[in-house]
């Protein structure tokens, strides 16, 4: 089974004019990464049938719909109001994690999209959303997600690299003091973590991040193939979710459109995994984090 952890999911009324509806809707980082008035745009759009059989062309069974790290909690409810539609269209195939800001609001929030299907959060972004480990609605959230046993997808920005617009800091440490706060937590850093894996070489933090996931998302963007090998050894492949990102333009040369097969036959052909390591990373680890059958 191939399961897709980390893809996105937009309403039409955004992929019509992307710029004017961030602008009208204040969101301006969306606006600023995703629709840039100085450089070409790396994003694609979809829509539930493009999604479905880009999926469909790709192999991939179940795909995980991330909602967005909005800045607004209104933004937040109106996305996953579509989002839940989705879902609603194709149960067997998509699974939706929820756009929540953390507010004083945050258990309505979460509450309301337990009601419309959801079964997890993210992504987040600490940056972003402005929030940290000692935030109160940040830990009222660990631990109803821990209650409900949903996982929280959290962004993860490289601790380094080259200056890119909009890329807005998501310190290490966080996500440490996250892990340690709410043991129980289900947390999946996206883009690999950022550089977190590296740390888990000190046995007492491995301890604290044993219930930290990785995911893949972007990294032909970010990283040599040679990453997968190597965060194998740092972590172990049980920790490594396969996600894609789509309907983001991995290869932004020579890709037009987006599609997810491209970067499969990547991984199959350059990571240099074998034959277990490539099933439990393209979905029997989602399946066991994720309960599903
Ligand atoms: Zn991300």
């Amino acid at each position: 089974m191939i399961i897709d952890c980390h893809t996105h999911a937009y309403p039409i009324e955004i992929v019509t004019n992307p710029r004017k509806w961030a602008l009208t809707h204040n969101e301006l980082h969306w606006a600023n990464l995703v629709a840039p008035t100085d450089r070409p745009s790396i994003q694609g759009w979809s829509n539930l049938d493009s999604m479905l059989t880009t999926m469909d062309s790709a192999g991939v069974d179940k795909a995980v719909l991330l909602a967005w790290y909005w800045e607004h909690e209104s933004t937040c409810r109106w996305h996953n109001a579509a989002i839940a539609e989705w879902i609603q269209a194709a149960p067997e195939r998509l699974i939706a994690f929820a756009a929540i800001t953390p507010n004083s609001n945050v258990i309505d929030q979460l509450e309301t999209a337990k009601a419309l299907g959801f079964r997890g959060v993210g992504e987040l972004h600490l940056g972003v959303q402005k929030f940290d480990a000692a935030n109160p609605h940040w830990q009222a959230m660990a631990n109803w997600c821990v209650d409900n046993d949903w996982p929280i997808n959290c962004h993860a920005t490289e601790t380094a690299g080259h200056d890119h617009p909009g890329s807005i800091p998501t310190p290490l440490q966080e996500f440490v003091r996250m892990a340690e706060a709410t043991p129980a937590l289900k947390l999946i850093l996206a883009h690999w973590g950022g550089g977190l894996a590296f740390f888990e070489q000190n046995p007492r933090l491995r301890k604290r991040l044993r219930n930290v996931y990785y995911d893949t998302a972007a990294s032909p963007l970010l990283y040599e193939m040679r990453v997968f090998r190597q965060m194998i050894e740092l972590v172990g492949i049980d920790k490594l979710l396969f996600g894609s990102d789509y309907p983001l333009r991995l290869y932004p040369q020579s890709q037009k459109t987006p599609e997810m097969i491209r970067y499969i036959e990547h991984i199959r052909e350059s990571a240099g995994l074998n034959a277990v390591e490539l099933a439990k990373l393209l979905g029997d680890n989602c399946k066991r984090m994720l309960k599903l059958d």
